[in-house]
């Protein structure tokens, strides 16, 4: 393989965010390369089993789609090869779409595989190469050794803000204060009946008949199963959770280690304490611990909690929200929702893309700038999809520039399907 890559786009993280990212570029008439660590798309859908999309829909009676582009591509795609035939609502009552992770990955990948983006998984990006405040190339690791890809623009998309971390541009973790959401370990269960009641209340009584019992290392007092549909017997539960303040290997191999315990009490407690659940088993955690919030950007522009109650409008959206702010603060509790008005959306101005003092650094997905209350809704992968798109379209757009026009760039978002 050529150890010396060359490209006009060049995006780091192959979650929502980044193919939307990678595949917006490319449309825009980009050479562009997907460079992905793990061995599939997916990002923490895949490798931390979140198992639906969120944020793709208004809340209310009447959900309204109000993500498109690359995104509704994924739902597209989703439903050829039968995994998605509209939306479900979740116990919350918020429309989502729910996902297998095996055919999200084989989803993913054949989206890919018809778009003109290179894509290398199996690929991490270690070392960033500024030249007059550009970033200019990246060192990449993989099993054979190291290589180097050059670009024009760069999109970060790798959830934590690895790269703008790595070109030494300004980030903050959580809320700048010590506090972020809670990090949660998926557990895939199976041998689950058909008639289990999972709603929160259900949860809670058998998780406190356990603690009582003796069972020890449960967190959550109660939490969110999802269940794709009733022929299958299998579940994702959302409950082993812990409090992370670095992304440092001692500080998550402890995580890791600590949700894993967590995750053989509950299923010591649900075999024991919910019906129907007698010879449910763990089939499979993870893989990766679910980061809700870590690092993200200091943007030209930062969303706020307001802009989202709100449902502020904007002549610089580059796509919208209507994601309820969805906050897991406590590890023991279940998450507080904030909802805006039913039918109602915000929009997304493209300045929280765009880090401060950068040149040709665009962000999406996760990475992006909010506060941490704000934050609560837009990390999710529906909203990843808009925000990863305008990434990309704005690296394309740019790569031979510094300034950037808001107009244009909305133009060739629309002609690319995208809502704004
Ligand atoms: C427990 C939990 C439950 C959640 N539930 C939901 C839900 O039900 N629905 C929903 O929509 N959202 C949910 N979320 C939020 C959602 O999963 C994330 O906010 C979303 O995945 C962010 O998308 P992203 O593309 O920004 O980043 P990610 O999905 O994190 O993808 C980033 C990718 O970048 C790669 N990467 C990072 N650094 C490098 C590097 N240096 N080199 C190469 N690759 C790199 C990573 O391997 C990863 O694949 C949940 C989150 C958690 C933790």
């Amino acid at each position: 393989m050529k150890r010396n890559l060359s490209y006009d786009v060049v995006v780091v993280g192959g979650g929502s965010a980044g193919i939307a990212a990678a595949i917006g570029a490319s449309k825009t008439g980009a050479k562009t390369i997907l460079i992905e660590r793990n061995p599939y798309l997916g990002g923490q859908a895949t490798h931390s089993n979140v198992a639906a999309y969120c944020g793709f829909f208004t809340n209310g009676e009447n959900p309204e789609q109000i993500v498109g582009g690359v995104g509704n591509m994924v739902l597209e795609k989703l439903k050829e090869l039968g995994q998605y035939d509209g939306y479900k609502l979740s116990t919350a009552g918020n429309a989502i779409v729910v996902l297998n992770p095996e055919s999200t990955k084989f989803s993913l990948d054949e989206i890919l595989a018809e778009s003109e983006v290179d894509c290398l998984l199996h690929s991490q990006v270690i070392k960033v190469t500024k030249e007059n405040g550009r970033i200019i190339s990246l060192d990449c690791v993989d099993d054979e050794g190291q290589f180097t890809i050059e670009g024009k623009s760069f999109v970060d998309a790798t959830g934590d803000a690895n790269l703008a971390h790595l070109s030494e541009i300004e980030t903050i973790f959580g809320d700048g204060k010590g506090n972020s959401q809670a990090a949660t370990l998926m557990m895939r269960i199976d041998h689950v009946g058909k008639d289990v009641d999972f709603s929160p209340s259900s949860i809670k009584a058998a998780i406190n008949a356990a603690k009582e019992g003796g069972i020890k290392y449960l967190t959550k007092e109660t939490g969110i199963v999802i269940r794709k549909d009733l022929e299958t017997d299998y579940v994702f539960a959302i409950l082993p959770s812990i409090n992370i303040d670095s992304l440092d290997a001692e500080t998550l191999t402890s995580a890791e280690m600590n949700v894993r315990r967590q995750a053989q009490s509950y299923i010591k407690a649900f075999r024991k304490y919910l019906p129907g659940m007698e010879n449910c088993t763990l089939v499979q955690t993870g893989p990766k611990l679910g980061i809700r919030e870590s690092r993200r950007i200091i943007g030209e522009y930062t969303l706020t909690k307001e802009d989202v109650i709100q449902g502020m409008k904007s002549d610089d959206a580059i796509g919208r929200g209507a994601w309820p702010i969805e906050k897991h603060t406590n590890v023991n509790k279940m998450a507080e929702y904030m909802y805006m008005e039913d039918g109602d959306y915000y929009d997304i101005p493209i300045g929280v893309l765009k880090p401060r003092n950068s040149n040709n650094l665009w962000c999406g997905g996760r990475t992006i700038s909010a506060d941490s209350v704000a934050f609560a809704s837009v990390r999710v992968m529906g909203i990843g999809f808009a925000t990863g798109h305008a990434a990309g379209v704005s690296a394309a757009m740019t790569m031979d520039k510094d300034a950037y026009d808001v107009k244009e760039i909305q133009a060739e978002l629309r002609r690319q399907g995208a809502i704004i």
